[in-house]
C-alpha cells in the first residue's frame, strides 16, 4: 500500500496552481493577450545582468568537473564564507560560515528547518495569513500547526492571540516578513515585542521556541525596512531565497543562517544537516551556489513593481476595493467585495481576471493578486477590474 497522504497531496494541487494551470488552458483557448493571469509569484523582472554574466563567465571559465560537480553536503566553504560576509556588511552581524547550509530554495530552507526542529507532537505557529505550503512541510516534520490571525487593521501580529497560542508544546513560530500574500512589514516595533513575549514563554516553560525567518521577499521592500531577526532574538534560523530578489525561481537555490547566539548552535546546525541528509536536500545546485557567492549583493530593480504596485492600488481604491497597502512583496490583498471569496473569484473569471482567493492562507474573504506581471496587463485589467466591483454596487 502506497501513502495515502502524499497521493493526496500529489493529486490535489494547491490553489495557486490550480488557477495557474487554468490560465494556461485559457491563454490557449481565446489567445494570451485576453488572460490576465495574477495568481502566481513569478518574477516578472528579467535577472540582474551581473549575475547572468556571471554564470556565463563561470561556464566558460571554470574547469566543468569541478563546476558541475557536487559540493560538500552543506555547501561550497568559499561560496558560504561569501555569504557570511554578505550577512556582517549588510547587517553588522557576526556571520559564521559553519552555520549556513546552502539549500534548492526557502521551499527546502523550510521543510529541513522545520525536521531539525521538530519531535512528534510538537507544535510550529504560523501568522495569517500565510503561504499555504507551511502546513504541508510543517505537518509532514511531525509538528501539528497552530493559526494565528494577525490583526486585520495592518496585517501586523496580533499579540493577545499570540500569547494565547504559545504553549509548552511550541518549538517554532514562522515569521514571513515582507508577507505572502498581504505584502506587509514587520516593524521593528513587532519584531521587538515579538522576542520579548518569546523570550518570557521560553523562561515560563523552560523551552526553545525558534524563529523561522522565512525571507524570500526581504529586498522586495518600497521604502521601508525589514529587520533582521537575529539581531533582535536570538534562537532564530533565516531561511532565505534567491528566488524573489534575484528572478532565479526555478534555478532553485537560497541558504538557512543558524543564528550563533542560538543556544547549542553547533547542535541546532547538526541537526539542519542532518535534515538536509534524510531529506536528500544535499549539495545545492553547484552553478548556482558559485553565482550567488559572486552576487550575494546584487539587489533587484525594483521600477516596474513599484509602478505596477501604485497603479494598481490607487485604481482599484479608486474605483472602490478596500486595498490593504503593500510595503513589500509583489502581492496585492484585496478584500472581496462578497463574503465568500471563491464566489468572487468565480464571479472575476467572467471577465478573465484570474485571482486567488485568500482562504488556503488561512484568512478568508480577500483576494491575492500578484502584480509580478508587465505593466501592460495591468493597464488592460483594470477597465475590467471596474466592471467587476460595478456588479456589486
Ligand atoms: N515562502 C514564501 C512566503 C513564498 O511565497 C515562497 C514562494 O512563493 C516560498 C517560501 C518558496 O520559495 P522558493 O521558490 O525559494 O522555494
Amino acid at each position: 500500500m502506497i501513502n495515502e497522504k502524499m497521493a493526496g497531496l500529489g493529486k490535489k494541487r494547491s490553489v495557486i496552481r490550480e488557477i495557474f494551470e487554468y490560465a494556461k488552458l485559457r491563454r490557449a483557448e481565446i489567445g494570451a493577450e485576453n488572460v490576465f493571469d495574477f495568481s502566481i509569484g513569478n518574477p516578472s523582472v528579467p535577472t540582474p545582468k551581473k549575475v547572468t554574466d556571471t554564470m556565463e563567465r563561470l561556464i566558460k571559465e571554470k574547469d566543468p568537473v569541478m563546476l558541475h560537480g557536487y559540493t560538500s553536503a552543506q555547501g561550497d566553504l568559499a561560496v558560504r564564507r561569501a555569504i557570511a560576509e554578505h550577512i556582517e556588511s549588510k547587517f553588522g552581524f557576526n556571520a559564521n560560515p559553519d552555520l549556513i547550509y546552502m539549500t534548492c530554495g526557502a521551499a527546502a530552507s523550510l521543510t529541513i528547518s522545520l525536521n531539525a526542529l521538530v519531535n512528534a507532537g510538537d507544535e510550529v505557529i504560523v501568522l495569517a495569513p500565510f503561504f499555504p505550503e507551511y502546513r504541508v512541510f510543517a505537518e509532514k516534520a511531525g509538528a501539528s500547526l497552530i493559526e494565528v490571525l494577525c490583526k486585520e487593521s495592518d496585517f501586523q501580529i496580533d499579540f493577545a492571540a499570540l500569547e494565547n497560542a504559545v504553549t509548552e508544546k511550541t518549538k517554532a513560530i514562522i515569521v514571513n516578513s515582507p508577507n505572502n500574500p498581504t505584502g506587509a512589514v514587520f516593524s521593528e516595533e513587532t519584531i521587538i515585542k515579538l522576542a520579548f513575549l518569546l523570550n518570557k514563554k521560553q523562561m515560563e516553560y523552560g523551552t526553545e521556541i525558534y524563529i523561522i525567518s522565512d525571507e524570500p521577499y526581504r529586498e522586495l521592500v518600497y521604502d521601508v525596512t525589514v529587520p533582521y531577526i537575529p539581531k533582535y532574538y536570538d534562537n532564530t534560523l533565516v531561511c532565505y531565497s534567491y528566488s524573489k530578489s534575484l528572478s532565479l525561481p526555478g534555478e532553485r537555490i537560497g541558504y538557512i543562517f543558524v543564528s550563533p547566539n542560538i543556544n547549542n548552535s553547533t547542535d541546532v546546525y547538526a541537526a539542519v544537516c542532518g535534515a538536509g541528509r534524510a531529506l536528500g536536500f544535499v549539495c545545492a545546485p553547484s552553478l548556482l551556489q558559485y553565482t550567488v557567492g559572486e552576487c550575494a549583493d546584487v539587489l533587484p530593480d525594483l521600477t516596474v513593481y513599484r509602478k505596477n504596485r501604485d497603479l494598481l492600488s490607487n485604481s482599484l481604491t479608486e474605483y472602490g476595493y478596500t486595498v490593504v497597502p503593500p510595503d513589500g512583496a509583489f502581492y496585492l490583498f484585496v478584500k472581496s467585495p462578497e463574503e465568500d471569496a471563491n464566489a468572487f473569484c468565480e464571479r472575476a473569471k467572467k471577465y478573465e481576471l484570474l485571482l486567488v482567493p485568500s482562504d488556503d492562507f488561512g484568512c478568508k474573504g480577500y483576494v491575492r493578486i500578484c502584480y509580478c506581471v508587465e505593466t501592460k496587463q495591468i493597464e488592460r485589467a483594470l477597465p475590467k477590474f471596474k466592471a467587476l466591483i460595478e456588479e456589486y454596487k
